[in-house]
């Protein structure tokens, strides 16, 4: 049974050339996260679940079903974290919660790529807001989704070694420099406008 269809990347293969190479997006997508879906969607048939969102296996699987839904909703969402007009510098209000959380948006950069880079192994660098109001940068392991952890994701980078190793070999910090030439502030935007909605009252 098909429970989840692969998300199409909502954009050209070449889109982020150079920064992401076609080749790289094509495996990357039609490959990895295509089959992170379709082993979603045996182990589901497998265990005759019922029918849900994919956050439902995300928030409450475990296993091999939640390692692979992390890795189905977590490439999704990375594909929406870079777009082709994407770089440069974050918009007003992006600017403003980088400033207040991490001192600037050059200091966010700064930050957000040592702490992927110095990440061990397989897993993912975000940006979030905690439940709390506040923006955090946070690395998870293989395929955990900060959603699990009650924080809200606003940007994220894989750090898997699939993600960069052909264009980039071993050299996630270069990785790291072209994901911020292709990064999505517009899509940050959106997604921080709604969480403060969720979670603007809690603010302190
Ligand atoms: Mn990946």
């Amino acid at each position: 049974m098909k429970f989840f269809e692969l998300s199409e990347l909502p954009y050209g293969t070449d889109a982020l050339e150079p920064h992401v190479s076609a080749e790289t997006l094509e495996f990357h997508h039609g490959k990895h996260h295509a089959g992170y879906v379709d082993t979603l969607n045996e182990l589901l048939t497998q265990e005759g679940a019922e029918p849900a969102e994919l956050e439902h296996f995300v928030l409450t699987a475990e296993g091999a079903v939640s390692e692979n839904a992390g890795q189905a909703w977590n490439h999704a969402f990375y594909w929406e974290s870079m777009a082709p007009d994407g770089g440069g510098e974050p918009g007003r209000d992006v600017a403003a919660a980088l400033e207040e959380a991490f001192g600037g948006t050059d200091a966010f950069r700064e930050q957000f790529a040592r702490e992927a880079v110095s990440h061990f192994g397989s897993g993912w660098a975000w940006l979030v807001a905690t439940q709390a109001g506040r923006l955090e940068i946070v690395t998870t392991h293989d395929a955990r989704c900060p959603l699990r952890d009650g924080s809200v994701p606003l940007l994220t980078c894989d750090v898997w070694e699939h993600a960069y190793y052909l264009d980039h070999r071993n050299d996630r910090g270069a990785y790291l420099d072209a994901f911020f030439e292709v990064v999505d502030w517009q899509r940050v935007a959106e997604r921080l406008a709604t969480t403060t909605l969720l979670y603007g009252a809690r603010r302190a």
